[in-house]
């Protein structure tokens, strides 16, 4: 849409703004053609405050700002005319290049000073424009430096059009210092889609960039490459557009991309600000609507604003020195556009400008005896985790490029290196670890996938902002070192040689692992114990009955019975009473019988205890009393006897096979076993102890019973007499879900699962990380409070 705006100071406000002021001013109106209404504002607001930085000066500058399209040529044309028409002294703009080479050729033509701010590629030495803008040859010399300065082999330079092409120009030439330069452009045709280009561009492996780009693709390319996975630690880049700053760069400051570019204004100048500041109440006051938000930060201000407040100023002072110098006011004069008149005096300024330098927004502005912006200062920024720094400054008339880069700091790094990196993360297929998930619908990537291990991926990556993808280590094996060939394999090989960034799964940190890679602090605590199957109730046995009693009180109470019964006897024997006449009828009878014969005595003891009775009955006191007792003494353990039987009936005894590992060794019936290579096996191995040592030279030499899968051992144990040796936290999970199975024992180690790295490349602080367990909320409790760790997860389950 065409876009029109016009803004015009009257001479009585810049009066009111001013104040009284009974000098007679030397009035000289200037001219501004942009098609930017920032840069419109910039201007009238440098022609105020030049105004009012010189109070005793007779100058006073009147701005004229036309805002008009940026390609339309013929309104520039036409905005000019009108402009020599009112008595312009100077002419700023536009930021065309295609207008202002029209602006120009008028300017030339009626010797008007003419100044330009914006990049001009086909201005020649001795244009009778002054450009403030340096020059684009001039700039391309500061990425040349850099390049050399980083030593870069092999530098591809990434350009969306022929002008930033040429803005990197003398990188070419390193061509012929037997570096390799290499140049893609991106295609702009395509909607703005550059990740096709972006992704060949990544498939060749270059990681070193130059990034030539307008700023109106630049947000969107630097976007693109990140989404493409090339805003990593791995790349560099070089930016070479010097208002990149003014995008919002937080969103690539913590993968650890080296980005480098350069600055003409310092944001946080005081100047620099307090232009910002004007154009934002500039702006309010007028509610100008611009492309930007009305608030209008420093750093959100493009250097050609302020080449555009450097310019007028630029041009007062010129305009100042000459009316002193001399001694003369200069006057301009209404010029038309169709006579052949021009103005005297404009040459004069023009030349005065190129030889004149001040302090401005942009540093020193200073021509070189042919009109080009020279000794101009770029300051190096570098993107770091805290933002934009500088590292260093550069100086296009030395040619001297001096980078004071800080040291980088290590005790930031880590968590924030891997944001943002797409990471691949090797998993075992083991329960509860890594499963596959059960659906009836085809899933595909890390869908595929479910368990403890892929939720703490999945929560480790929001949190510290990685990507990943998660690839099967096939065989299962975590990571064995073979002793002879000096090789590791399984997950552990895998992250050794590059093929994954993390593994995880029941990966036990072991010493010996410890050697080959990294692990961050352990995410689960376990040790090793026995699965077995849980004990069996007894078969009832034949003398069951006995139970009740222990076998000394069924002695005791056989010596009981036999020393009753042969005091019964006796007794009998010395009672008159149990002498009795065997013939009721015979008065005086010849004999007389006694009932306890030791044969009777026996039997009389032993119906008491049976509580059958007998038909012998105590006569005389003494053998009365005696049975008395002993009838007592059968009540209280035949009591006795019935209620511990009954106990005894309703209670399972169970068979425990073994209760620890030192039975489980030292039986010959139970086979046992552990995973083939696991760091269960290895425990054995490489313990000192005698019964471990046992346990190693069985497993030895019964390999048929070490298994390749945990699942493989679990079925083991449920179907054939053998006990498994394996870590706690997986059989707290079996035994939950097979009912048959127990753990036997308790932990012989104490050990943890971590995820592993790579040795040395470690981004992840090992310490930064920890995860937790609901269950083990001591543990996290106490890490906290010992600073051990910097992020937690801690899971519900
Ligand atoms: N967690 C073990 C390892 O990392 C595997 C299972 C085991 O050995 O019990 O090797």
């Amino acid at each position: 849409m065409y876009f029109k705006v016009s803004l015009i100071i009257s001479f009585v406000l810049i009066n009111l703004l001013k104040g009284e002021s009974d000098r007679q001013k030397q009035i000289y109106k200037v001219g501004g053609i942009f098609s930017n209404v920032d840069h419109g504002i910039a201007f009238e607001i440098a022609a105020f405050s030049a105004n009012n930085k010189y109070p005793w000066s007779e100058i006073e500058l009147v701005p004229f700002t036309h805002i008009i399209a940026y390609q339309h040529a013929l309104k520039a044309y036409s905005t000019t005319c009108n402009l020599l028409r009112d008595g312009v002294a100077g002419l700023f703009g536009p930021s065309s290049e295609f207008s202002s080479a029209y602006v120009q050729s008028i300017c030339d033509a009626k010797e008007i000073p003419h100044v330009e701010t914006h990049c001009n590629f086909n201005i020649r030495r001795n244009d009778s424009l002054v450009n403030l803008h340096p020059h684009p040859r001039s700039l391309s010399n500061l990425f040349l430096d850099l390049v050399e300065a980083y030593r870069w082999q092999k530098v591809v330079i990434i350009y969306d059009n022929d002008e930033s092409l040429l803005g990197v120009s003398t990188i070419l030439g390193l061509n012929k210092k037997e570096k390799v330069v290499v140049i893609k452009q991106l295609e702009t045709q395509d909607s703005g889609n550059f990740r096709p280009a972006l992704t060949t561009i990544k498939a060749t492996g270059n990681t070193e960039f130059v990034l030539a780009c307008s700023m109106d693709v630049m947000e969107e390319v630097l976007k693109q490459l990140q989404q493409v996975g090339m805003m990593t630690d791995i790349y560099s880049y070089i930016i070479t557009n010097l208002d990149v700053q003014t995008l919002d760069l937080s969103p690539y400051q913590y993968a650890g991309t080296n980005i480098t570019l350069g600055r003409i204004i310092d944001p946080e100048d005081t100047e620099v600000m307090q232009l910002a500041e004007s154009i934002y109440k500039f702006r309010k006051s007028r509610e100008v609507n611009t492309e930007d938000e009305v608030l209008f930060p420093s750093w959100k201000m493009r250097y050609e604003t302020a080449l555009i407040a450097d310019a007028v100023q630029l041009f007062y002072e010129t305009l100042y020195d000459l009316t002193i110098d001399k001694k003369k006011s200069i006057t301009a004069t209404p010029l038309s556009c169709h006579e052949d008149s021009s103005w005297n005096e404009g040459y004069t300024i023009t030349n005065s400008m190129k030889t004149k330098s001040v302090k401005g927004l942009t540093g020193l502005i200073r021509f070189d005896t042919e009109g080009f912006r020279s000794d101009f200062n770029i300051d190096i920024m570098e993107l770091s985790l805290g933002g934009l720094i500088t590292v260093g400054q550069w100086n296009s008339l030395r040619r001297s490029l001096n980078i004071y880069r800080p040291e980088k700091t290590s005790t930031r790094s880590g968590v924030e290196n891997i944001f943002n990196r797409t990471l691949t993360v090797i998993i075992t297929i083991s329960q509860p670890y890594g499963m596959l998930t059960e659906t009836t619908t085809q899933l595909v990537g890390n869908d595929r996938f479910e368990g403890f291990c892929i939720d703490v991926i999945r929560e480790l990556s929001h949190i510290l902002g990685f990507n990943y993808t998660f690839v099967i280590q096939e065989d299962g094996v975590n990571g064995v070192f073979n002793l002879t060939t000096g090789l590791w394999n399984g997950m552990i090989r895998e992250v050794m040689e590059g093929r994954a960034d993390l593994a995880i799964t029941d990966l036990t940190v072991t010493s010996e692992r410890e050697t080959a890679v990294d692990f961050t602090m352990p995410f689960m605590n376990l040790g090793i114990s026995i699965l077995y199957k849980k004990p069996e109730p007894a078969p009832p046995s034949l003398f069951m009955f006995v139970s009740p009693f222990s076998a000394m009180v069924w002695i005791m109470l056989g010596v009981s019975y036999f020393i009753v019964s042969l005091c019964i006897f006796v007794m009998g024997r010395l009672a008159p009473a149990e002498w009795q006449n065997p013939y009721p009828c015979v008065d005086e009878p010849e004999f007389l019988v006694n009932q306890f014969s030791i044969r009777n005595s026996l039997w009389f003891t032993m119906g008491a205890l049976m509580q059958q009775g007998s038909e012998l009955a105590p006569i005389s006191i003494s053998t009365r009393a005696a049975s008395g007792v002993w009838w007592l003494f059968v009540l209280i353990m035949v009591s006795s006897y019935t209620a511990n039987l009954a106990a005894f009936l309703t209670v399972e005894t169970l068979v425990t096979s073994f209760k620890d590992i030192e039975e489980l060794a030292s039986q010959d019936e139970i086979k046992f076993g552990a995973k083939k290579g696991g760091a269960t096996a290895n425990y054995f191995r490489d313990s000192n102890l005698s019964i471990y040592q046992k346990v190693w030279s069985y497993m030895v030499n019964h390999p048929e019973l070490m298994v390749d899968t945990n699942e493989e051992g679990v079925r083991k144990v449920e179907t054939e007499n053998y006990a498994f040796l394996m870590e706690s936290t997986t059989i707290e999970y079996v035994t939950e879900r097979h009912c048959s199975l127990a753990q036997v024992g308790g932990l012989l180690d104490d050990k943890g699962y971590a995820i592993a790295m790579k040795k040395g490349i470690a981004n992840v602080q090992a310490s930064e990380i920890c995860i937790a367990i609901s269950y083990f909320e001591k543990y996290v409790e106490e890490s906290l409070k010992k600073g051990r760790c910097n992020v937690f997860i801690i899971f519900n389950i």
